[in-house]
C-alpha cells in the first residue's frame, strides 16, 4: 500500500478515529433558522472515514447550509455533531472537543478561494504559517507531497493567475491537504469546470478517500461522479436527508417521491 505519508499526522485508520457506529462524522437533528425561516430541520447525516457521500438535492434545499454548519462557518440552532467519536455540539453547543478536532476539517468551494497574487507554494503554506507556525522546511516538503497528491507538483512556483480552472480547484485541495484534514467538505467544487475536468478533480476526492482514508462530504450536480464514485447519495429536500442510499438504489429504485423526481429531472 502506500508508504508513510508526511501530509498525514496519523496513519489512515478507520476504526480508531471513528464513533461506535463505524462514522468519523454524524449530526443528529441539526436545525438551522435564518430570520426565523428554518433550513436545516433536525438533520442526520454521516461519513464513514474513507467514504464518500454525496449530497444531492434541489438548489435552495439547505446542503450548503449543512455542510458550513458542520465546517464551523454557521452555528447550528439545536442538535449534536459527533467528529472522530467526540461530541463537538450538543444542544446546539460547541465543546471542548471542538478547538481540538475543528481542524481535521477542510472544505473547498466552487470560486477559487485562492489568493491570485501569491503563488501556489505561498497560497498552500500560508495557514499552516499562521496557525501551526510551522517551518518553512517542513512546510515546503508538504507542499510538494500535497501538490503530488493532486497531480500539480511541477506548479510549486507557478503564478495562480497562470492556472486553469481545473488546475486552481486541484491547488485548493492540495491547500485543504496541508492542514492534514480527516474530512473533507466540497461545496460544487466543478461547478464551473467543463465536464471533463471535472471529472478529473473529482478524480482526485476518489483517490483521497482509497489512499488516504478521508472521509468525504460533496455536494456535486455531477451525477456521472455521483453514480460512479459515491459510497452513499444522500438526498436532501426541506432541510433534511429523506433517503441515504448506494447509488445503485438512488439512481434505480428510488424510494421517496422527491428524490425520484429528482432524478427523473437530471437524467
Ligand atoms: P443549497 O446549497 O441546497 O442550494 P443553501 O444551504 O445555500 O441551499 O440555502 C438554503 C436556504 O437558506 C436558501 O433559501 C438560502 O437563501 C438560505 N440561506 C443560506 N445561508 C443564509 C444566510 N447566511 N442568511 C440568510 N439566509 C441564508
Ligand atoms: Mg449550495
Amino acid at each position: 500500500m502506500t508508504e508513510t505519508n508526511p501530509i498525514l499526522d496519523k496513519a489512515p485508520d478507520t476504526d480508531s478515529d471513528a464513533g461506535p457506529d463505524g462514522a468519523f462524522l454524524r449530526t443528529r437533528g441539526v436545525s438551522k433558522s435564518f430570520h426565523g425561516r428554518p433550513v436545516l430541520k433536525e438533520a442526520d447525516f454521516r461519513i464513514g472515514s474513507g467514504e464518500i457521500a454525496v449530497l444531492i438535492g434541489k438548489s435552495g434545499s439547505g446542503k450548503s447550509t449543512l455542510l458550513r454548519v458542520i465546517a464551523g462557518l454557521e452555528e447550528p440552532d439545536a442538535g449534536d455533531i459527533d467528529l472522530a467519536g467526540e461530541t463537538v455540539v450538543h444542544d446546539g453547543e460547541y465543546q471542548d472537543a471542538w478547538k481540538d478536532l475543528r481542524g481535521q476539517i477542510g472544505m473547498i468551494f466552487q470560486s477559487y478561494t485562492l489568493w491570485p497574487h501569491m503563488n501556489v507554494l505561498d497560497n498552500l503554506t500560508i495557514a499552516p504559517r499562521l496557525t501551526l507556525g510551522e517551518s518553512k522546511g517542513e512546510l515546503l516538503e508538504r507542499a510538494e507531497q500535497a501538490l503530488t497528491e493532486v497531480g500539480m507538483a511541477r506548479h510549486l512556483r507557478s503564478r495562480c493567475t497562470q492556472l486553469s480552472g481545473g488546475e486552481r480547484q486541484r491547488v485548493a485541495i492540495a491547500r485543504a491537504l496541508m492542514m492534514r484534514p480527516r474530512l473533507l467538505l466540497c461545496d460544487e467544487i466543478t461547478s464551473a469546470l467543463d465536464p471533463p475536468v471535472a471529472a478529473e478533480v473529482l478524480g482526485v476526492l476518489t483517490k483521497l478517500k482509497e489512499e488516504e482514508g478521508i472521509a468525504c462530504g460533496i455536494v456535486t450536480h455531477d451525477m456521472a461522479f455521483a453514480s460512479k464514485a459515491a459510497d452513499r447519495i444522500c438526498f436532501f429536500e426541506d432541510g433534511l436527508i429523506k433517503e441515504d442510499v448506494p447509488p445503485e438504489q438512488a439512481f434505480n429504485d428510488p424510494q421517496t417521491p422527491g428524490l425520484r423526481a429528482f432524478i427523473d429531472a437530471v437524467r
